[in-house]
């Protein structure tokens, strides 16, 4: 089994847009167009190395072999609800993609996270997964929706945050040390509501306005 691996994207757009993210007063339409264009960016690091197959095109002088990503076989995996928040930029990048959803809440005594939803396109055991959510905080969410993920046996999986808690990456990487993890920030840590701190407070309300 290969290491843990945790890729921080250091990239100073990414680094300044995540900074306005955090700013408490910053608008529900300005949080969600930021989190929109560092999605964008986020996946410019994240299918750095997805595979390409070469194609005959021809250019205005003459017919060359060029290299296209085969989009289809890529699947973002939102875990419901802050998940979807980074789709519509993910899905700008590679229009082609598939999408599936996982619903998990967080069982607000316990933390641990209870499934209600999955829905996975066909053919799974063909596709490379990357699932997205904001936030690895106790990272019991994501340990239990790569967990189910599994059981679709796709060719690979990586999981994408904004901000994630050592703990989360522990916890992470503790059950799957297989799937690296990319995120803009490893904060200092949670508090005792399960937060992660400094952060950005409640991922899911500041997207849809919902506080
Ligand atoms: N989920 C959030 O939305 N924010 C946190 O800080 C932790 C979990």
């Amino acid at each position: 089994m290969s290491l843990p691996q945790v890729h921080h994207i250091t990239h100073p757009l990414v680094q300044h847009k995540l900074t306005l993210m955090r700013q408490k007063d910053r608008s529900t339409s300005g949080f969600r167009r930021l989190l929109n264009e560092i999605s964008m960016l986020m996946a410019y690091e994240i299918t750095r190395d997805i595979p390409t197959q070469l194609i005959e095109i021809e250019t205005p002088l003459e017919t060359m072999q060029a290299p296209v990503i085969d989009g289809k076989k890529t699947v973002f995996v939102s875990i419901l609800r802050a998940g979807n928040g980074f789709l519509d930029g993910m899905l700008n990048v590679v229009p082609g993609a598939r999408v599936g959803h996982v619903g998990l809440y967080r069982d607000p005594k316990t933390l641990v996270a209870v499934e209600y939803y999955f829905k996975m396109p066909s053919d799974m055991h063909e596709r490379d997964v990357i699932v997205l959510d904001p936030m690895l905080a106790t990272g019991n969410s994501a340990v239990a929706a790569v967990e189910r993920l599994k059981e679709c046996n796709p060719k690979s999986i990586r999981f994408v945050c904004l901000l994630a808690a050592p703990e989360g990456l522990k916890n992470f990487h503790g059950s799957h040390p297989d799937v690296p993890v990319y995120t803009a920030a490893i904060d200092r840590g949670l508090n005792e509501h399960g937060y992660i701190v400094p952060g950005l407070g409640d991922a899911g309300d500041r997207i849809f306005g919902t506080k």
